[in-house]
């Protein structure tokens, strides 16, 4: 069947593209290898960052995962030098929500998107072709039975192995990833944090507490592998010593698991050129598969999905050839592009460096400071805003002139 938009995949990125574009008014196939509306993805965190905000408001479901429970407020960074200013003006709320919830409400206002056609139980297998220009693709249907799709834009939001850019033959880069993760939930969770999520940057390693739906507490521990015991079979055992380690640390020990624990021991860090042929665009991991750690990877996939659909409807309805639009999504999402340039260095997990050592210490005093790099980490402002001389002066002058006479007070400490 002829569409102007055939999208790949029916999670974060591709539920979102297909919203945005069905409601500019295109005819959207939306092809999903599951076979239910319900399925959801197993291996996810699902700490959406601050930046995800935005598009989650834009597509109407901010709201509505709040109302199925998700968690949501601050964030507490805790660094050797202390917790970080609580200042957080200005910084978006995280929103923590299970992909069990997440991704049937997504899908389910996909489907209900006039003009998006939400086609499960097609395993896409093959790309046709017009010279260099992708034209469609070929799906398995679940009976064995194949068809075809054509549209004017093609796009594979199927995730970081993405089986569209392999089709496309689409040249990867891949980072290994220093860190493991593990991560589970529980009931229960005693604590003295002021704010309802909290995470360790001990040294190399990361640890994120939150709350999730269900009522539910995630505990995710992210040491480098390097660290790990050669042998690790009670995961459980391990991440409530690790977490029991910690300054101001949880009560697991006297909190219900109620999960098994989740492991990545090997996640790497994938790049695909988000345009890579005429008539076809990649969007979220398909692109760019972030490290878990710092958590953007749904932030950037509802972002993606967001440029694309931007950059390139007014051209598919205005029946233009999207080269020059595809161009401009290219130039959006160079965006995260560089993030991931900086992400890529971290995770060979390095010891912090020189700025990030200064900028952690001046943050435990100056609210400033700790606003910063709390607007970075929840992708609501580009790692290059830290490489700024006069945030650099100021955090020198933090510690320098000591800190209750720049900022009147002390450095903050929980409850
Ligand atoms: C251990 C781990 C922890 C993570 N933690 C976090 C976190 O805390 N916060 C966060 O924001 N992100 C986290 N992520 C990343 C996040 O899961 C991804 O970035 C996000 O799911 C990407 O969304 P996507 O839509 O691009 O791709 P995906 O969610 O991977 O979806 C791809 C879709 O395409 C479908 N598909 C695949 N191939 C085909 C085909 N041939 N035909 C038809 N359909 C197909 C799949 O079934 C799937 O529905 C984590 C990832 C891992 C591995």
């Amino acid at each position: 069947m002829e569409y102007d938009v055939v999208i790949v995949g029916a999670s974060v990125s591709g539920c979102t593209a297909a919203i945005l574009y069905g409601r500019a008014g295109l005819r959207v196939a939306l092809l999903e290898k599951h076979r239910s509306i319900n399925t959801h993805k197993r291996l996810c965190g699902h700490f959406l960052l601050g930046g995800a905000q935005a598009p989650l408001q834009r597509l109407g479901l901010w709201d509505e995962l709040l109302a199925a429970g998700a968690g949501t407020g601050d964030v507490s960074i805790r660094t050797e030098y202390g917790w970080t200013d609580p200042s957080r003006a200005g910084v978006p709320p995280f929103l923590n929500v299970r992909r069990v919830t997440l991704d049937p409400i997504l899908r389910g206002r996909a489907a209900d998107t006039g003009g998006v056609d939400l086609l499960l139980g097609r395993t896409v297998t093959g790309l046709l072709t017009e010279g260099r220009r992708v034209t469609g693709v070929r799906a398995r249907l679940l009976d064995g039975t194949e068809e075809t799709h054509t549209g004017r834009l093609i796009v594979g939001a199927d995730g970081y192995r993405s089986k569209v850019a392999a089709l496309a033959d689409v040249p990867e880069r891949f980072t290994p990833n220093g860190r493991a993760f593990f991560y589970t939930y529980y009931r229960n969770v005693r604590h003295t944090l002021p704010t309802p999520a909290a995470v360790w940057w001990n040294d190399r390693d990361w640890v994120v507490l939150g709350p999730t739906d269900g009522g539910l507490i995630e505990v995710a521990v992210m040491p480098a592998k390097d660290t790990l015991p050669p042998v690790l079979t009670d995961h459980a055992g391990y991440i409530e010593r690790y977490v029991a380690s910690l300054p101001d640390a949880p009560d697991l020990a006297r909190a219900e698991r109620v999960a098994k624990v989740v492991i990545a021991p090997d996640y790497p860090l994938i790049r695909r050129h988000p345009t890579p042929a005429p008539g076809l665009a990649l969007i979220g991991d398909a692109a760019l598969t972030a490290d878990p750690t710092p958590a953007p990877g749904c932030t950037w996939a509802l972002l993606s999905g967001q440029w694309l659909a931007d950059a390139t409807a007014p051209a598919l309805l205005a029946g233009d050839d999207s080269a020059a639009a595809l161009r401009r999504y290219r130039r959006d999402h160079r965006a995260i592009e560089r993030e991931h340039t900086f992400m890529r260095g971290d995770a060979e997990v390095p010891p912090s460096n020189r700025v990030q050592r200064l900028l952690q210490e001046a943050a435990v005093h100056d609210p400033e400071v700790s606003r910063r790099l709390a607007l970075v980490g929840m992708q609501a402002a580009p790692t290059t805003s830290l490489l700024n001389p006069a945030l650099a002066v100021r955090a020198l002058l933090v510690r320098h002139r000591g800190r209750r006479r720049f900022t009147g007070r002390a450095g903050y400490a929980p409850r």
